[in-house]
């Protein structure tokens, strides 16, 4: 199967996007991903998965925790800073929540303790256990086809 094609049919699969943040000695960083999951209810469990080139990847391992910030629809600046294709450096603030740096304007944040992880083909997917949640009145930003868009709601 052609890779590109492969990608063309996964991004057919419409999902939000997330930030995925943390901190390692006293150093934030961040990534956006859309692989991102709710696996369990009791224990709550969540599933991010990250590519073996990505910085992201021994940052978890280090700090043995991470956020999720979930955007929202005006934070496409944000998805687009943490996948390496704008450098707003020095304008992002981050703001705190269980201990672990976050986007404050998210349309939702989940935090975890590291549970468990797998590593599945150039991906390891990290299990989060769950240790905290916030969430705020906002439409979502949405990933389709490769490109950002906004929820519409259909009528009838
Ligand atoms: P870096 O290259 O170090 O960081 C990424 C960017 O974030 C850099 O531009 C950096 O300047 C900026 N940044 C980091 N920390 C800070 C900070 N403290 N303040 C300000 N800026 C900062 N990859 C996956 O593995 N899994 C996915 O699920 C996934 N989903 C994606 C979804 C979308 C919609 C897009 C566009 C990309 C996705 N990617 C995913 C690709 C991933 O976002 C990029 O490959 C990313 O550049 C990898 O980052 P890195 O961990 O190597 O970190
Ligand atoms: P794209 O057409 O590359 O992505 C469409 C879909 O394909 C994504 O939503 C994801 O489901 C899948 N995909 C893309 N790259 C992948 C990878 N390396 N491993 C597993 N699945 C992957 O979209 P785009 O606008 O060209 O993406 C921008 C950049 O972000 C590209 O470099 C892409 O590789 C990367 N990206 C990576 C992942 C991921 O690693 N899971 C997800 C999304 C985007």
């Amino acid at each position: 199967i052609d890779d590109r094609l492969f990608r063309n049919v996964m991004g057919s699969f419409t999902t939000g996007v997330t930030v995925i943040t943390t901190e390692v000695a006293e150093e934030v960083h961040g990534m956006t991903a859309n692989a991102f999951m709710s696996i369990s209810l009791n224990p709550k469990l969540v599933a991010i998965s990250i590519g073996e080139n990505a910085k992201m990847l021994q940052h978890i391992k280090d700090a043995k925790q991470f956020a999720i910030n979930i955007l929202s629809s005006d934070q496409q600046l944000l998805s687009k800073q943490f996948s390496g294709q704008l450098d707003l450096k020095s304008e992002i603030t981050f703001g705190s929540y269980k201990g672990l740096p976050v986007l404050e304007d998210s349309l939702a944040i989940v935090t975890c303790v590291l549970h468990s992880e797998f590593v599945a083909g150039d991906h390891t997917i990290f299990i989060g256990h769950v240790t905290g949640v916030k969430l705020e009145e906002k439409p979502p930003l949405l990933y389709s086809q490769g490109k950002y868009r906004e929820l519409k709601e259909l009528e009838g």
